[in-house]
């Protein structure tokens, strides 16, 4: 038996380049049923998985299809000459997608992956489809912080989640309890009895409803509540929520609203609490930029490809700021009827201009990522590196508004 390595934590350039390339990945199809897929878990030594595969590979000998037994037979074999550097699988295992790719008008290219995956690989698989098996892989992205949201006053309530730096409402209710208003005497006595019961009746509903959607959700971290003045701490102190669920309250905030804007809000207003969360990190850098950009006399900010470019190769960038969002590459291009080269960034490279010497297509020399490009800058000069996620407020404005890329200075550039 072999002895396993601890897990690898990867970091966060690593988990997003694992996630880019499952994308590409998933876009893949074959023309048969000829992709090979192969899971292989930390402890498995390679030439067990080796032995696994030259078995495969004499079986598909029998594939009916000339083409598809072909295309199978050299996956399998360059997945066996991949695997030729590795003794034994990294610390959380191997999983390798190799086959012939639909190229449209009855073409097919070859292409293969070998990824390290952000945690390990539980059990090994072998699958061979049109389409690679990704499946399990995307658990391994998945945010694991989990927090429940509550806003509540007498009139509304809305339970929502916060995973990683998402926030999905789940139910929002109206209460039935009567506005109150001036009566006198006995039926202001009667009207306040009945208000009061109104209020419990709809705060038990509502603890019912967070039990129902908390209560059994391992991930959760805790629970935040928030709502106008001091209803939320009336239902949390009189026991509205199960036990298990009140011993999570990580606290109280204030909010204006008790809707889906009353979640946003009481993400905002718990950041204290949510510090260690990147949601906040990330809210922080990006209101910190927000802050140098409209300054009046123009404060330590670029943004936008070339500005930023320029700060990186001036070594003035103190914190790169890059969404997550972006997918841009970078290409070298050469004419290959005059040699006239240039380099261009492009969000689709199926669209490429001609040579603007002699009319003629260009072919792409080399192409990279750029946020690679940016990040190996940012690299050369010390400058540290954020990714923003693009699902959060301040991700999608760092895309809408500065396409993306942005960038904190060391001092102002002229
Ligand atoms: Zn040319």
């Amino acid at each position: 038996m072999a002895e396993a390595q601890a897990p690898a934590k990867l970091s966060p350039m690593e988990k997003y380049r694992f996630k880019r390339a499952l994308e590409e990945v998933e876009k893949i199809q074959g023309r048969g049923t000829e992709l090979v897929s192969v899971f292989i878990p930390p402890d498995r030594p390679i030439f067990e998985v080796t032995n696994y595969l030259r078995g495969e590979y004499s079986q598909s000998s029998n594939i009916k299809s000339a083409s598809t037994r072909k295309h199978v037979m050299q996956a399998i074999e360059s997945i066996i000459n991949r695997l030729k550097e590795y003794k034994m699988p990294p610390p959380n295992g191997l999983v390798c997608f190799v086959g012939h790719m639909d190229v449209g008008a009855d073409q097919t290219k070859m292409v293969a992956y070998v990824l390290q995956p952000p945690e390990p690989v539980p059990s090994f698989l072998y699958r061979c489809d049109s389409r690679f098996y990704t499946e399990p892989l995307h658990e391994m992205l998945a945010e694991k912080d989990v927090y429940g949201l509550l806003v509540i006053d007498q009139g509304e309530a809305t339970i929502g989640l916060l995973e990683g730096k998402r926030i999905t409402p789940l139910k929002n209710v109206q209460s039935q309890v009567p506005r109150k208003h001036r009566m006198g005497g006995q039926s202001a006595r009667r009207f306040e009895r009945l208000h009061e019961q109104a209020v419990h009746e709809f705060f038990k509903k509502i603890g019912d409803l967070a039990t129902e959607a908390f209560l059994n959700r391992r991930e959760l971290k805790g629970l935040i509540i928030g709502g106008p003045g001091f209803t939320k701490d009336t239902f949390v102190k009189e026991g509205h929520l199960h036990h298990e669920l009140a011993k999570t309250v990580l606290g109280t905030f204030d909010t204006g609203y008790t809707d889906e804007s009353g979640l946003r809000e009481l993400v905002a207003n718990a950041a204290e609490v949510l510090r260690d969360l990147d949601l906040m990190r990330e809210k922080n850098l990006v209101q910190h930029l927000m802050d140098e950009i409209r300054k009046a006399e123009g404060g330590l900010a670029a943004y936008g490809e070339e500005q930023v470019r320029r700060a990186l190769e001036l070594g003035a960038v103190d914190t790169l700021l890059i969404s997550e969002g972006l997918r841009k590459l970078r290409l070298d291009l050469r004419c290959p009827n005059c040699g006239h080269t240039e380099t261009r960034t492009v969000a689709d490279e199926s669209t490429l201009p001609k040579c603007p010497d002699c009319g003629k297509d260009f072919e792409i020399a080399s192409r990279t990522d750029i946020v690679d490009v940016f990040t190996s800058l940012a690299d050369r000069t010390n400058a540290k590196v954020e990714l923003i996620s693009a699902d959060s407020d301040e991700g999608e404005l760092l895309i809408k508004a500065f396409g993306g890329i942005a960038a904190i200075l060391r001092y102002r550039v002229a």
